[in-house]
């Protein structure tokens, strides 16, 4: 999608810090970061949010998880533990909309209470 931030990031017109890269998946450095440990993994197709999601996407969506469990392993946080959030929709405080997942980890992490 032509005015999609992570599409450029994909395509490479914005620079990312990236950590992981195939065929179907990009993981980059949050460029404001909450944690220690900050990375943002996107699949390479635009989904602009959970509620966009299709049966269709769902090997898709898998193998986008699947990622974030490698670029947390790469990033030393597996052991010690680390959080997958997705925002969806406004009231989530989702900003970008491309469907992503923020990998957070690097220290102990406040409680969410849900
Ligand atoms: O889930 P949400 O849409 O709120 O998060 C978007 C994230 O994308 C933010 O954490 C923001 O810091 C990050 N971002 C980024 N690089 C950009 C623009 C936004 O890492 N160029």
């Amino acid at each position: 999608m032509s005015d999609c931030l992570f599409c450029k990031i994909v395509e490479g017109t914005i620079p990312a810090r990236k950590v992981y890269e195939d065929d179907r998946v990009v993981a980059f450095h949050d460029i404001q970061p909450q944690a220690p440990v900050h990375l943002l993994v996107i699949p390479k197709k635009h989904i602009a949010s959970m509620n966009d999601a299709t049966p269709d996407d769902a090997e898709l969506l898998g193998h986008t998880l699947l990622a974030a469990q490698q670029v947390a392993k790469e990033a030393g946080i597996a052991e010690s533990g680390y959080r997958l959030v997705n925002n969806c929709g406004k009231d989530s405080g989702q900003i970008v909309f491309h469907i992503h997942w923020h990998v957070l980890g690097g220290e102990k992490l406040g409680a969410l209470n849900v």
